[in-house]
């Protein structure tokens, strides 16, 4: 049972980069965001719900974060492991995360980082708004929120992992696959 946490400033490659690992390794994806842009495509109470900060940049309530977290694993009682997309984002969520897979006799076995600068983060943010259809991806002043989020909430999870052994670090500028040949390198190894 491989349990993988994918962190990184909002456009460093997590999703890009999980759905390769996802399929490398056999992995369930969960994705956070992903979830929250379903829910707002069906309007169901959870979708409205999280749109009302998704839309300002802010990070989307724990306690409604986790629950849905919850709902997701559940949804897969087989997995062989899961790869964890934009979840945690604070300690809160980390420390909710580490007590549903203890339930379940797992753990997050490694944490990894993908790195990248501000700048170049922002670029592909604002190319990627172009066709994603994301308004997060467009505004400059929401994306700058996000990274505010990211460091005041999220940064903190760092601490959290390596204290526990749990965290590396990638290089996230560079070619698609050799970041992906990274980050198999990695998991392999647990
Ligand atoms: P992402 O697709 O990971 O960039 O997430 C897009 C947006 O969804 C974020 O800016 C948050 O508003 C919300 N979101 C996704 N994952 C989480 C999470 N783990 N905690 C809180 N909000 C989240």
């Amino acid at each position: 049972m491989k349990n993988i946490v994918l962190f990184g400033k909002p456009g460093a490659g997590k999703g890009t980069q999980a759905a390769i690992l996802k399929k490398t390794f056999e992995l369930v994806h969960i994705s956070t965001g992903d979830v929250f842009r379903e829910n707002i495509k069906g309007n169901t109470p959870l979708g409205v719900l999280a749109q009302s900060y998704m839309d300002k940049g802010e990070l989307v309530p724990d306690s409604v974060t986790v629950d849905m977290l919850s709902a997701e694993v559940a949804k897969a009682p087989n997995a062989r492991g899961f790869i964890f997309d934009g979840f945690p984002r604070t300690v809160a969520q980390a420390k909710a995360l580490d007590a549903l897979l203890e339930e379940k006799s797992m753990r997050v076995n490694a944490t990894i980082g993908l790195v990248a600068d501000d700048e170049v983060l922002i670029e592909r943010l604002l190319e990627r708004g172009k066709s994603s259809g994301r308004t997060d991806d467009t505004d400059a002043e929401k994306i700058k929120t996000r990274f505010e989020e990211y460091n005041q909430k999220t940064a903190p999870l760092i601490a959290y992992y390596s204290d526990q052994g749990k965290y590396e670090e990638v290089n996230g500028i560079g070619e698609v696959t050799e970041i992906s040949a990274q980050l198999s390198a990695i998991i392999k190894r647990l």
